[in-house]
């Protein structure tokens, strides 16, 4: 419908001359209204509303971004949970921890030192950056507890409504507004914005299993992304399990629990209350790699430590050497560059995949070692990393404990008192714990319409597919962060959602600069990016029979993006603006109207700085 718009518009500007015939009076040519510049300054931005859906990591970056890059900002973050936190609030379970180190799981802007932070009177106190984990692979309540300091820092609490769902949205054309609505406790609101920013997570849409009876469980049932026993303190809890018997669903395969993703939480879970608890039965289909710790020998040689220490605490001395912000700077550069050096390994049959398999075996073989048979259950066919890794630190040594069972028999149903498996068996259990994940369907519970009516399930039927992972045609002025195409199975998740929120600025800056009514991607270039994506992923090891959240039931790509994280920050540095339709705001055919009466804002007013491009000059280093 949008198509060739400004094409269009040229042709109307020259206006079709009739041709004379012998028995009429020549037809003059139509004439148009001669075009005039606006009257209005360059800058002087029309106001935009953004609303934001989700406060975890990416809606609390669109919040400190907007503000600091989107003049004349009206900015509303709706939140279904009752904080902030996305993930880190959700998951609360035993052993919910960070598997990536966690000096660089955190945004690349908060290792940059205010100056006042190492002033000459007060050298590295006080630093309000975070440099200060106490673990390697720091847990959940200290990563939310660092999403609480970031957002106090940056003030953006205030732009937030929590236990606020999105429940509906629609796409107004006649006046390029979202009609959203919103359920809070009982009541529905009705809102609007110019962009809709949907930071709704890949993983935050939880299900119990289903699994015949499971809600006539007689004892304590808890899914590990709603850890709701006891007062919520997941780890006091388990103080009070010594005489449980607990089972774990999780690593099922698909044939039981068609889209649901299971894997790490169920590892961590494991790995943690074993101890605590007088018997365990973990309930496993799908077979899994566990890695040998994730770089540890680099960390060990960065804190000055024997590169077999497995002890993942920082000790008090370490934290306070890493206050120094050249010491962390380079310490956190220095594991990021070793994140960022895997990406061979997804490729299939590369050297480093094969060396990986060997290593991994290797690792499991002796991690085993105490129980004969658990190595068979266990050893994946399929490549390392076709599924997300997980390192399931302690995982082996709880399975081989005596406590342990490791049931690989399928589960027929639950009863009030336990699980019967197919073969007749049953187990009897006091605590049931659901490790099984999520909906990665990308098939959203609430209804999103675009042009012409269309939701995004059916626009996303079979797959879902977003334009560069972030915007989708049919559905103007929206955009994604860390939607379908934007999951990495290496580097870093903040490396992914830093880079699309730059490039959703850019976009709305756009919008906001040039008169723009809407812009949406060509329903072309997202078939050359789905076209791409297919051509992609056959080099790759995901496309081994793994069960993973990145795929579909065919086994379709569909959550990750085609690349490394490297080639993502490079691939949305410079949007390609020739791949969107654009409305004006401005009845003209003229599409540089935007230019304005030729002043700017603080000339029109004689207000403010003329000379601002003077106060940070973009100073070009002069060669040796
Ligand atoms: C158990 C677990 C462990 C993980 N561990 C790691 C890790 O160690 N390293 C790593 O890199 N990644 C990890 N991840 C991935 C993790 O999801 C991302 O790293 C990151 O936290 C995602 O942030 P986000 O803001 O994009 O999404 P989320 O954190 O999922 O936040 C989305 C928010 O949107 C809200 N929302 C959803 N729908 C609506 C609606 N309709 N209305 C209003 N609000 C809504 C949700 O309540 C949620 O708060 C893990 C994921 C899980 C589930």
């Amino acid at each position: 419908m949008l198509s060739k718009f400004w094409t269009l518009r040229r042709k109307a500007r020259k206006a079709p001359v009739a041709a004379p015939s012998a028995d009429s009076e020549p037809v003059p040519p139509q004439t148009e209204e001669p075009y005039s510049a606006g009257e209005f300054s360059i800058d002087d931005y029309r106001p935009m509303k953004v609303i934001c859906i989700g406060a975890g990591f990416s809606g609390i970056l669109a919040a400190i971004r907007f503000r600091q890059k989107v003049p004349n900002l009206d900015l509303k973050i709706y939140e279904k949970a009752d904080g902030v936190g996305g993930t880190w609030r959700a998951n609360r379970y035993p052993g919910a921890a960070c598997d990536v180190p966690s000096h660089c799981y955190q945004f690349s802007f908060e290792d940059q030192v205010p100056c006042f932070c190492y002033s000459v009177k007060a050298p590295f106190v006080d630093c309000d950056y975070n440099s200060q984990w106490s673990s390697l692979f720091s847990t959940g309540p200290e990563i939310l507890a660092n999403i609480e300091r970031i957002v106090d820092k940056y003030k953006i609490r205030k732009y937030m409504n929590f236990n606020h769902e999105l429940t509906h949205a629609k796409w107004d054309a006649s006046s390029g507004q979202w009609i959203i609505r919103v359920r809070h406790g009982d009541e529905e609101l009705q809102d609007s914005c110019d962009v809709l920013l949907l930071c709704i997570g890949s993983l935050s849409r939880w299900h119990w299993p289903e699994v015949e009876g499971l809600k006539e469980f007689g004892g304590t049932l808890v899914h590990s992304a709603q850890w709701n026993v006891g007062d919520g303190a997941s780890q006091e809890e388990v103080e009070n399990w010594r005489d449980k018997t607990v089972g774990i669903i999780g690593n099922v395969g698909p044939e039981l629990l068609e889209r649901l993703f299971a894997g790490s939480s169920g590892i961590q879970i494991a790995a943690t209350i074993h101890p605590k608890i007088k018997k365990m039965v973990t309930y496993a289909r799908q077979r899994t790699w566990i890695p040998p710790p994730f770089f540890v020998n680099t960390l060990m040689s960065i804190l000055e430590r024997d590169p077999t220490d497995t002890n993942m605490a920082i000790s008090d001395e370490e934290r306070e050497k890493l206050k120094d912000p050249k010491q962390f700077k380079s310490f956190r550069h220095t594991i990021e560059q070793q994140m960022n050096s895997f990406h061979a390994l997804v490729i299939r049959e590369s050297e480093i995949q094969k060396q990986a398999k060997k290593n991994f075996e290797e690792r499991m073989r002796q991690g085993t070692a105490a129980k004969p048979g658990l190595l068979e259950k266990m050893l994946p066919t399929w490549s390392v990393f076709c599924r997300r890794l997980t390192p399931g630190e302690g995982y082996l040594e709880a399975l081989c404990a005596d406590n342990t069972t490791y049931e690989t028999t399928p589960i027929k149903r639950v009863t009030r008192a336990g699980i019967e498996l197919t073969d007749g068996r049953v187990d009897e259990l006091d605590v049931l714990v659901c490790a099984t994940g999520f909906d990665v369907s990308y098939h959203y519970p609430f209804d999103v319409v675009g042009r012409g009516g269309i939701t995004l399930n059916e626009r996303w039927s079979p797959y879902a597919e977003a334009y560069l992972s972030l915007a989708v045609d049919g559905f103007p002025n929206m955009f994604l962060v860390y939607g379908p195409g934007s999951g990495l199975n290496s580097g870093s998740f903040f490396v992914m959602v830093e880079s699309q929120m730059q490039y959703v600025v850019k976009a709305v800056q756009k919008l906001q600069a040039e008169r723009l009514k809407s812009m949406e991607p060509k329903k072309e270039a997202t078939t050359d990016w789905t076209e791409h994506m297919r051509a992609y992923f056959p080099k790759t090891v995901y496309m081994d029979t793994c069960n993973s959240w990145y795929k579909a039931p065919d086994g379709t790509v569909v959550g990750l993006w085609p690349g490394s994280s490297l080639h993502a920050i490079r691939a949305l540095a410079n949007p390609r603006w020739e791949d969107y339709e654009y409305e004006s705001m401005d009845k003209t055919h003229n599409r540089l109207q935007w230019l304005g009466a030729g002043h700017t804002e603080n000339e029109r007013t004689m207000t403010g700085d003329l000379a601002w491009y003077l106060n940070a000059p973009d100073v070009p280093p002069i060669p040796e």
